[in-house]
């Protein structure tokens, strides 16, 4: 059995596991009719539903403790969430807390570029025994999270898209982590993407 603390501290080194979840989970609750309307700014298409005991992300029943999965979540705005729907909702929103694990994923190298995302510095160190040792020191360089496909295209193609599956779009999947120069670049050219799609609409 996992108990809560450890399912909430599961959820967050395994954010895809989460969505997967807090997805099926929603998959299970009627399709809001007007999710479409909610496509605005920078903020996943999702109204949180208030009603007694269900999570107001999912809209799935609360759980007794002691369940496996899924189980009592932390309270957030003192009301039960799931586990794996607090930590979705958080990585869909605040997402710059995920820079650790993408970076891994990308094996500490920026997605467009590839150069590192980590200085590695070698000194000799001085042993008292008269030998000298070679000492690497990390450091983090400054990083920036993407999202690979930009949120305003996904916006313009929402017609394409299915309840819930487009919000991975916010998540884990659709998020990279790049240098600030590629950054930049990559923004660039979307801006120029999205003033043709403009003249074209
Ligand atoms: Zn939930
Ligand atoms: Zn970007």
């Amino acid at each position: 059995m996992i108990l809560p603390t450890s399912l909430a501290a599961f959820c967050v080194t395994h954010p895809l596991l989460s969505e997967t979840a807090t997805l099926a989970l929603m998959r299970r609750s009627p399709e809001p009719e007007d999710w479409r309307s909610l496509l605005r700014g920078r903020r996943p298409p999702v109204r949180f539903v208030h009603e007694k005991a269900t999570c107001p992300l999912c809209r799935q029943p609360t759980y007794d403790m002691g369940a496996w999965w899924p189980v009592a979540g932390p309270a957030t705005h003192n009301r039960f969430w799931h586990a794996c729907c607090v930590q979705t909702w958080r990585n869909w929103t605040a997402y710059s807390d995920l820079g650790g694990y993408l970076s891994a994923r990308q094996n500490w190298k920026c997605a467009i570029s590839g150069e590192p995302l980590q200085i590695i510095r070698e000194r000799q160190i001085d042993q008292p025994d008269g030998t000298t040792e070679m000492m690497a020191t990390r450091y983090a360089t400054r990083i920036e999270i993407d999202h690979r496909i930009p949120l305003w295209q996904v916006r313009a193609e929402a017609e394409s898209h299915r309840w819930p599956d487009i919000l991975r779009y916010w998540g884990p999947s659709n998020l990279q982590v790049l240098l600030p120069a590629m950054h930049v670049a990559k923004t660039k050219q979307e801006a120029a993407d999205r003033a043709r799609a403009r003249v074209a609409a």
